[in-house]
């Protein structure tokens, strides 16, 4: 589970994040929505500490992050974290891409990091794409890979940034497709997306943030089918 209390967020005089209060439960889905510019990867980056939260707590599985004496890397191993762009090692095979963190950070040996990537691709729909580079698959299929090297890691959390959004639009469903298996199967998920359908069918929650505070949260039918702000009837109105 990931617990989210006042969290705040500047930079310079620029108020980015507004005092942001999020729970995620174990198991469940959380999708985020909002307009560009709302805070939205702010939020994220500051819950897996890539950006330092101006004040504010983060707890994941009960552990503080946000404790300045916690340690920072062995809380952080917890979060599994997918970006719009894939960040995979271009002159690494798709197999040691998402062996080589489990090996140097969590140290596990060659053997057993290539059995655990070889189920993770497989969950993902790409074991017969272990022996290739990552420029010789399709942007879907680089972005599995990387759903894959998140997973291999073991996070009890999995952050999504606008995941298919570089995707070209008949990429995009295989990636949905396996984040909703990844949903089905219990992961304990908060997603940043457009994808209002899918955060329709698979959020147990939706949340719709708004210049850094969250304006309206509840069951998607209710956020996306008959929102009761009107900033969200605006923003829905724009993106449906
Ligand atoms: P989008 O939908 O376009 O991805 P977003 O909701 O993810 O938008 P953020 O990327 O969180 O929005 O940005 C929120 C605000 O914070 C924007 O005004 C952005 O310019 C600003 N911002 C983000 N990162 C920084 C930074 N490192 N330095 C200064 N300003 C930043
Ligand atoms: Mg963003």
């Amino acid at each position: 589970s990931v617990e989210i209390r006042n969290l705040r967020k500047s930079f310079g005089t620029l108020e980015v994040l507004r005092g942001i209060d999020l729970t995620v439960d174990a198991g469940q889905v959380v999708c985020v929505i909002g307009p560009s510019g709302s805070g939205k990867s702010t939020l994220l980056r500051c819950v897996n500490l890539l950006e330092q939260p101006t004040s504010g707590q983060v707890f994941v599985d009960g552990v503080e992050l946000t404790d300045p004496d916690v340690d920072i890397d062995a809380a952080r191993r917890r979060l599994g974290m997918v970006f719009q762009q894939f960040n995979l090692f271009p002159h690494l095979t798709v197999l040691r891409n998402v062996t080589i963190a489990q090996q140097r950070v969590l140290g596990r040996g060659r053997a057993e990091a290539e059995r655990i990537a070889r189920e993770d691709l497989e969950r993902v729909g790409l074991a017969d794409k272990a022996g290739a580079y990552p420029g010789q698959l399709s942007g879907g299929q680089q972005q599995r890979v990387a759903i894959a090297r998140a997973l291999a890691m073991n996070p009890s959390l999995m952050l999504f940034d606008e995941p298919t959004s570089a995707l070209d639009p008949e990429l995009v469903g295989d990636v949905l497709t396996v984040m909703r298996k990844l949903a089905e199967d219990g992961m304990t998920m908060l997603v940043v997306t457009h994808e209002m359908a899918f955060a329709r069918e698979v959020a147990d929650r939706v949340v719709f943030m708004d210049q850094g505070v969250i304006v309206e949260e509840g069951p998607p039918g209710q956020v996306i089918g008959s929102p009761r702000q009107e900033r969200t009837q605006t923003f829905l109105r724009r993106v449906l």
